[in-house]
């Protein structure tokens, strides 16, 4: 059984207030005469469910093209976290009890806030995010991927990204905008993948669960 986590690109799809949004122009038309469909899309690279690269947050970081598959695919735990605004170490502690464990069994982690319930077209700037600690601890017993039904894993108007900076020290790879409504919490087969685009600070994913 699978679970698409991913967000249907669309022209009204929600972006970050002043980022680019998804444009999707016909260049050739059948019904126009031409000889098949053919489509132009803009967008900025982290409109709807998308891999941030390490690039988006450092200069030096790898490109999206340069992630690693065997970090975007395998295991992966899905939890609930009734939060609003930051998630703390006490809120990850009381969803996954034993983190050791959790973490061994399932390095990749995807969270259930109330963003999942919001429709694709609404911006809602009071997004659960990471608080930096978190973020630390977390990339300190072993976890090798976030995923957020959040834009960001940190506040809307962060401009020094500390929970970002946090993961990247850790080589967490960050996966934003997943919906997970009507997904159970429990333990699956991640799949996220990006678009390999060169050098990028992210990359438009595909994300699936397979139970
Ligand atoms: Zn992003």
């Amino acid at each position: 059984m699978f679970y698409d986590l991913t967000r249907t690109l669309h022209p009204r799809i929600a972006v970050f207030p002043g980022d680019t949004p998804v444009t999707i122009q016909p260049t050739l038309r059948m019904r126009a005469g031409d000889s098949c469909n053919v489509t132009a899309i803009t967008m900025s690279a982290h409109a709807g469910t998308h891999v941030d690269a390490p690039r988006h947050y450092s200069d030096d970081g790898a490109g999206i093209d340069a992630v690693p598959l065997d970090v975007l695919i395998g295991p992966a735990r899905v939890v609930t976290l009734n939060v609003v605004g930051a998630i703390t170490i006490a809120d990850l502690q009381a969803a996954l009890r034993d983190i050791e464990r959790a973490l061994r069994d399932a390095p990749r982690l995807l969270v259930h806030t109330h963003a999942s319930d919001a429709a694709d077209e609404a911006w809602d700037p009071a997004f659960a995010h990471f608080d930096a600690q978190a973020a630390d601890w977390l990339g300190a017993h072993g976890l090798r991927l976030i995923g957020t039904d959040a834009p960001s894993v940190d506040p809307a108007t962060s401009k020094d990204l500390p929970a970002h900076r946090a993961f990247l020290r850790h080589g967490v790879i960050i996966v934003e905008n997943l919906c997970l409504r009507g997904v159970p919490d429990g333990e699956y087969e991640l799949m996220a993948l990006p678009l390999k685009i060169a050098d990028n600070d992210a990359g438009p994913a595909r994300v699936v669960l397979r139970r």
